[in-house]
């Protein structure tokens, strides 16, 4: 597509990197993706998308993909790690529509990242480029170029950062970063539905809080899948990758005592993965000249608001109007970045906070349990921790 707009490369064609290929393919920018895997195959988990992320997918026409693809929980559910009492914590369907004017998603990564990559190959064939495992990039003044392990490289007038919880490009700007084991490790797995007995197979997300650990669990594709994430207190484990395998042995042990609900998800689980998590503190700045970062490469958080890639998701979209909005490309990338700094630093640390919540020690006395979900999981309590984060639009905040 031939354009007078800056030309945009991306580095990273994952959650993020995509939404912002086609935020901006959309507004006519000529944009090129550059992705270091040999195809485009995002790891099979889940991810969960609110109302604010489902806002920035229907600006880009892609509600009704989105919505054939998810799977639409009838409600989330707080449980008892022990005696699997369950509370309703807040409607994810009709309610979030009501009251954040979108839907709360849950998706099948694999499913996501084929709509997005489908969508941005729709408006531009050849703009996502394979085996392109960037190594260094620079900023000359008036171009910039990014750098292959091949030995090829790109050149374009604006450079996006989008590679991930260990980018290249952060470390180009910012040098070495020198995360903290946060001494919790992720269990996750994906579960065929119909493998699990009519009692589990339930359309319902739920979220097991108990003492020092805690289990998300919500469907995936239709219903087709249900995904399980289990956080554990731990210290012998600090890779941080998604795909390191570990086993069902290891993973029993990690929730003795809990619920038998809890035992048959585990035992249900075809291949249980084990992922340490880390924490970054958040950057005073991402923008360099003409290079910016956005998603895990610049606020990447503990996973217990589950915005991660909601985070990215918007970042793509806001980068992608502040690049509209602005002739000067290093002006455009300071307005993103204004716009975007102080939201995604609030989540990255109201994510590390929900440790505490989920984890809490009062869960581990039968006394004070009850009171203390009813207390911490209270309507009020939920719109006061959530309100900032799903009301937010990403197509009217000033770039
Ligand atoms: C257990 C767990 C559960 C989570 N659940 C949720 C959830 O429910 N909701 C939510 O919003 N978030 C969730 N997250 C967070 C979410 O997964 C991330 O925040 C999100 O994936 C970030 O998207 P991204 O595009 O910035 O980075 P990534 O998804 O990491 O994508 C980066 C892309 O860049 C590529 N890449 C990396 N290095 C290079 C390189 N050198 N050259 C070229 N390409 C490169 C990668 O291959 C990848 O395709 C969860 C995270 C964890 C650990």
């Amino acid at each position: 597509m031939s354009s007078t707009k800056p030309k945009v490369i991306i580095a990273g064609a994952g959650i993020g990197g995509l939404t912002a290929a086609l935020s901006l393919l959309k507004r006519g920018f000529s944009v090129e993706v550059y992705e270091q895997a040999p195809e485009l195959r995002e790891v099979g988990a889940g991810v969960q998308v609110s109302a604010n992320g489902m806002l920035v997918f229907d600006k880009l026409g892609l509600t009704d993909r989105i919505m054939a693809e998810a799977a639409h929980p009838e409600r989330r559910e707080i449980r008892m790690w022990n005696t699997g009492q369950a509370w309703t914590a807040f409607d994810l369907g009709t309610i979030s529509v009501q009251t954040y004017g979108n839907p709360y998603v849950t998706m099948y990564r694999p499913g996501l990242l084929d709509i997005l990559s489908q969508a941005v190959s729709s408006l531009a064939p050849h703009a996502i480029k394979l085996n392109r495992k960037a190594i260094a990039c620079e900023d000359t003044g008036d171009r910039v170029t990014l750098h292959f392990a091949d030995g090829t490289w790109a050149t374009g007038d604006v450079l996006i950062g989008a590679d991930g919880i260990h980018s290249v490009v952060r470390a180009t700007l910012h040098g070495a970063d020198n995360p903290e084991f946060t001494g919790l490790v992720a269990w996750r797995g994906v579960i065929p539905m119909d493998t699990l007995p009519a009692r589990l197979a339930r359309n319902v997300s739920s979220n097991w809080v108990g003492p020092g650990r805690h289990i998300v669990q919500y469907p995936l594709r239709r219903g087709a899948l249900m995904n399980f994430v289990g956080i554990v207190e731990r210290t012998d484990w600090t890779e941080e990758s998604w795909t390191t395998p570990g086993s069902h042995d290891d993973m029993r042990a990690d929730f003795v005592g809990w619920n038998d609900d809890v035992q048959q998800l585990i035992n249900a689980i075809p291949q249980p993965y084990l992922w340490a998590l880390k924490l970054r503190k958040p950057l005073p700045r991402w923008s360099e000249g003409r290079i910016t970062l956005l998603g895990d490469a610049c606020h990447p958080m503990v996973p217990f608001l589950a915005q991660g890639a909601v985070m990215a998701i918007e970042d793509g979209y806001v980068l992608a109007r502040a690049l509209d909005a602005h002739t000067d490309i290093a002006e455009a990338l300071k307005a993103y970045e204004s716009a975007r700094l102080e939201r995604t630093s609030r989540a990255v640390n109201g994510s590390a906070d929900n440790t505490k919540r989920f984890h809490n020690p009062a869960l581990g006395d039968p006394a004070s349990a009850g009171a203390y979900v009813e207390r911490e999981w209270a309507e009020d309590r939920l719109l006061e921790r959530y309100a900032w984060l799903y009301h937010y639009n990403a197509d009217t905040v000033p770039v």
